[in-house]
């Protein structure tokens, strides 16, 4: 399928593209013109939407799927509840060579540095095992709300948010085990998806960001530890914000590349600075199923001092943990106050790392936010009913479709009388919220920025 306007792809982006092994400007201009693939990227524990055999499976992804035409989302409850994220398929490669070079994810610290609006860290959290940290940044405060959102949606305990400059991470000597940097970057892979970017891409906001890109590397390059891996990303076919990085963090921090492996038939161009070594991959969509995207990963091999554990003394929360023990599986978890009289379960090992964290970050998240106490009662976080923790005798309602929309909609769902007390609203399996039954009605908990204002067609 054509696009309904035609690309005219400046020539001042061409030009070093022609330089680049593989390239094939007929073909690269021919698929400028077609409309853009749409993918999704699958909860692996939640649901069971796309899912079919038949479901057209992308390569490098086990739980990434194409979808023949775009569905409205909005209009969809398992989208809401966190059954599935919608992700562009190329840069779903970075599940991949993650599995490729860490086959053993436990006990690791991550940071996806960038993380905004969180489609790499959805991936993340669902590649890492329960005692690893994820820690999803986003400076831009107004942008880590929609991060916090989705990182909620897609429900684990283990998956933290914080909102800061990459050079106070930077502070962490040592800590990360992987560090992410998915950059700001000119944007010219996700033309066709977005032609108005077109308008803005200049060669003189490819160099800006190029000089971006290292100092947020720079920045944040400390609190690498030796042996660690970072894994670099674009959406930009510019060598300079790609090549060139790689060729600047080899000369500047001695950075090895961490190359894999990449079946021929994915059609994925394999990047080498080195005769013979794998050092990044491209994608271009006249050779890759997905939009124009860049990725590699470096090894650090330097010495780094690693940042001390923080002293503190952790205040047990008896009756919040009794609470919360009752609502979540397993009992690896400590419950700990946060916001007034709010708290957050997080697995037992992490405490520690809250401590040393708190000490230097700005939280937006940290463990799995499970709610708090209003007299006797106890008022459930939105964030619990989203969790894959929650225990599995917590009350809850199974609706049909109309019935969530309603529900999503914070309007009056409609359900049948219950004995009073809190309930889970379940769509296909998949948890939506909470409501109240007061016996004669109902009150819908749904936080009101998360409420839909689109009606159906
Ligand atoms: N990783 C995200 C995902 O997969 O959904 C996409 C990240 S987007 C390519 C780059 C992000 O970097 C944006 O959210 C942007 O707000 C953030 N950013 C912009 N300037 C930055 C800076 N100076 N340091 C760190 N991040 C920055």
């Amino acid at each position: 399928m054509f696009l309904a306007e035609q690309l005219l792809i400046p020539e001042s982006l061409l030009k070093p593209l022609r330089s680049v092994p593989g390239f094939d400007e007929a073909a690269f201009l021919a698929a400028h013109q077609q409309v853009p693939v749409t993918s999704v990227r699958l909860h692996p524990l939640k649901g069971n939407a796309f899912r079919d055999e038949a479901d057209d499976v992308v390569a490098w992804c086990s739980q990434g799927r194409y979808l023949p035409v775009r569905p409205v989302f909005t209009l969809d409850p398992a989208f809401h509840g966190g059954a599935y994220y919608v992700q562009e398929a190329s840069s779903m490669f970075l599940d991949y060579l993650i599995r490729q070079l860490v086959p053993e994810r436990n006990n690791l610290r991550v940071l996806d540095l960038c993380a905004a609006p969180g489609g790499k860290s959805t991936l993340l959290a669902s590649l890492l095992e329960k005692d690893s940290l994820l820690v999803s940044n986003e400076v831009i405060r107004s942008r880590a709300s929609i991060l916090e959102e989705n990182m909620a949606r897609w429900g684990y305990m283990n998956a933290w948010v914080t909102s800061d400059d990459p050079a106070v991470l930077g502070k962490l000597s040592g800590y990360f085990d992987i560090i992410v940097v998915d950059a700001p970057c000119s944007g010219s892979g996700l033309f066709r998806k977005d032609p108005a970017a077109l308008d803005e891409w200049s060669e003189a906001n490819v160099e800006l960001c190029c000089q971006r890109q290292k100092r947020i590397i720079a920045d944040v390059w400390p609190s690498l530890k030796k042996g660690g891996i970072m894994v670099y990303a674009t959406c930009s076919y510019s060598p300079e914000e790609n090549e060139q990085i790689l060729k600047w963090l080899a000369v500047t921090f001695s950075a090895e590349n961490a190359g894999v492996d990449v079946p021929r038939e994915w059609g994925i161009t394999t990047v080498t600075l080195q005769e013979g070594q794998p050092a990044g991959y491209r994608f271009s969509p006249d050779k890759a199923r997905g939009e124009g995207f860049f990725i590699a990963a470096v090894r650090k091999t330097t010495d780094t001092a690693v940042a001390k554990p923080a002293k503190f003394r952790h205040k047990e929360a008896h009756q919040a943990q009794e609470r919360i023990s009752n609502l979540l599986t397993g009992d690896a978890f400590t419950c700990i106050p946060t916001d007034g009289d709010a708290f957050s379960a997080m697995h037992t090992a992490h405490v520690p790392d809250y401590y040393l964290l708190k000490n230097s970050l700005y939280f937006r998240r940290a463990g799995l936010p499970a709610g708090h106490f209003a007299g006797n009662d106890w008022l459930p976080s939105h964030d619990l009913a989203l969790s894959v923790d929650l225990a599995e005798h917590v009350p809850a309602i199974p609706v049909d479709r109309d019935t969530a929309l309603r529900f999503l909609r914070k309007e009056d769902p409609g359900l049948s009388p219950l004995a009073k007390g809190w309930y889970r609203i379940v769509y296909e399996g998949i948890g939506l919220g909470w409501v109240k039954s007061l016996g004669n009605r109902y009150n819908n908990y749904l936080p009101k920025y998360w409420r839909i204002r689109m009606q159906a067609p």
